[in-house]
């Protein structure tokens, strides 16, 4: 839909024998996925949602011929009312914040004069020509940033093991996880896929820090505009001599390789990830040691997620300072979430940590559809587990969640309304782990399927009251005996479920429903 509108306001711009005084390009996502296709044209910041192909001669006719703002004169037009003024008009962006997503729907990803535009390699520039590498780290650890990728391990702390063993290691290597496979999250690709940049330039500045000259994002192969966004910006930075070797005329050098993961979500997994680009089976590897010590093929590595990563450059240009005063004072900063299921406004949206569920749900994603009850939210993926509705006034934070018995994941949101069955849904979590584990170890393997075994039986009319101590005895074994986080963590949607929704359990195996 997105193409037949653009090729529309093209074609139509051409026919008006307008084409040179108006750019028609197309940016990453603009996080309002309900809402889309969207148009913005600036300077005037007019927006636009749910545009058709048939809205370009209105486009173009009206707002950029006349100068009259289509999305003035489409507000009055009481039928159609899809168009609006500005972002600032639309309740799902008031309470965001966006720093890893601050490019994302604003510049043509495409285009790496537009990046440097709106401070795009600045960052890289003042570490190469203004900052040691004890430099860097002391801005990150004044900052608090956590990594985004799950466990919210300090980013500083990661870089600063590695950099502190650089200068024994004959080689250091820095790798970006875009291996995304929550069932619901779609942060990794979109940020990629509308800024590839900012996580390229903090490649590099942890390159210069950390003493590594080569970079690998291993990122899914379903990804086909991901990674050709991605192709297409190494090639124009190569271009601008932003990599490659001396990179900005200093003695820097660094490049970055691509690798495509075929589709595995315990990939993800940072020792299995790595294995993988090693070329060998995707399995994770027992830790210690840690990557950041022994990493890829045995050298130092500090791996981060794309989340992580598009947030450093900031960091570097406003200081850690200001970092850290976003957000709570133990998560600072903000956090991009996949908002989906039974929800009015789906989408993606950066909030700064320590915002309210009930601020998410009801401001941002504008409440249930049908105006039917909130039932719980699963946070974290198949690795979290769900939050009711007496927690929804929980700000939200990596502390906050891990206390409630979720986590926060990598930042998949979906919203359950009345009428979902909680067994269900922890059962379809179960079985995608399940199917994702990859086998090596017996309380994964096989406490998985066993769990799964017992839920279908209870579901099935078939449960018996001793099947809620076996789900739990198995949980606990699986959480301390398991080898990677896959296998600790799959039992967390049915701990959580047994938690707060014991009564369905028990409505379940003695109705035989
Ligand atoms: Fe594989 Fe599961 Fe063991 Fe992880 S916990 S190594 S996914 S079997």
């Amino acid at each position: 839909k997105s193409d037949q509108i653009f090729h529309s306001l093209q074609r139509i711009a051409e026919e008006r024998g307008v084409q040179d005084d108006v750019q028609i390009i197309k940016t990453g996502c603009f996080g309002f996925c309900e809402k889309g296709p969207i148009v913005k044209i600036l300077p005037d910041e007019s927006f636009s949602v749910d545009v058709k192909a048939e809205d370009a001669a209105d486009i173009i006719d009206e707002h950029i011929i006349k100068g009259r703002s289509v999305s003035r004169l489409m507000l009055k037009d009481s039928e159609r009312k899809r168009h609006l003024e500005t972002e600032d008009d639309i309740t799902f962006y008031q309470k965001q914040m966006r720093i890893v997503l601050r490019n994302c729907g604003v510049i043509n990803p495409e285009d790496i004069t537009e990046y440097i535009a709106r401070e795009g390699y600045a960052a890289l520039e003042k570490v190469l020509f203004e900052m040691s590498d004890d430099d860097v780290i002391a801005e990150l650890k004044k900052s608090g940033l956590r990594g985004r990728g799950g466990a919210g391990f300090p980013t500083w702390m990661k870089w600063n093991f590695t950099k502190s063993i650089k200068h024994e290691a004959d080689e250091v290597f820095v790798v970006c996880n875009a291996d995304e496979g929550d069932p619901g999250a779609y942060m990794d690709r979109s940020t990629i896929e509308g800024d590839p940049h900012s996580v390229m330039e903090a490649m590099m500045i942890a390159g210069y820090t950390c003493g590594a000259n080569v970079g690998y994002v291993y990122i899914r192969a379903e990804y086909p505009l991901a990674i050709k966004r991605l192709q297409h910006a190494m090639a124009q930075a190569r271009e601008y001599g932003l990599l490659g070797k001396n990179i900005l005329g200093s003695d820097f050098d660094f490049d970055i390789e691509i690798r495509l993961g075929a589709g595995a979500f315990v990939c993800g997994e940072e020792t299995a990830l790595l294995a993988s680009i090693e070329g060998e089976r995707g399995t994770p590897r027992p830790r210690p040691p840690f990557p950041a010590v022994k990493g890829l093929w045995g050298k130092p590595t500090v791996i981060n997620n794309v989340e992580t990563w598009a947030n450093i450059p900031m960091i570097i240009l406003r200081g850690g300072e200001w970092f850290s005063r976003i957000g709570t004072k133990s998560s600072p900063g903000t956090k991009v979430f996949a908002l989906t299921g039974k929800i009015n406004n789906s989408g993606l949206i950066e909030v700064p940590m320590g915002t309210t569920l009930r601020e998410i749900i009801y401001d941002i994603g504008g409440g249930i559809p049908g105006g039917k009850a909130f039932k719980a939210v699963q946070t974290g993926g198949p690795s979290g587990g769900v939050i009711t509705a007496e927690h929804l006034d929980t700000e939200i934070d990596f502390d906050n969640l891990t206390a409630l018995g979720s986590m926060m994941g990598s930042g998949g949101m979906i919203v359950m309304d009345e009428d979902d069955c909680i067994i269900d849904v922890t059962k379809f979590y179960l079985e995608f782990s399940v199917e994702e584990s990859c086998g090596k170890c017996a309380p994964c393997r096989i406490g998985g399927r066993k769990m799964f075994d017992i839920l279908e039986k209870i579901t099935s009319g078939k449960g018996e009251m001793e099947d809620i101590d076996r789900l739990q005895a198995i949980a606990v074994s699986m959480q301390k005996a398991s080898l990677c986080g896959l296998g600790q963590t799959a039992a967390n949607p049915v701990v959580s479920t047994l938690k707060y929704f014991r009564d369905e359990y028990l409505a379940h195996i003695n109705d035989k429903r």
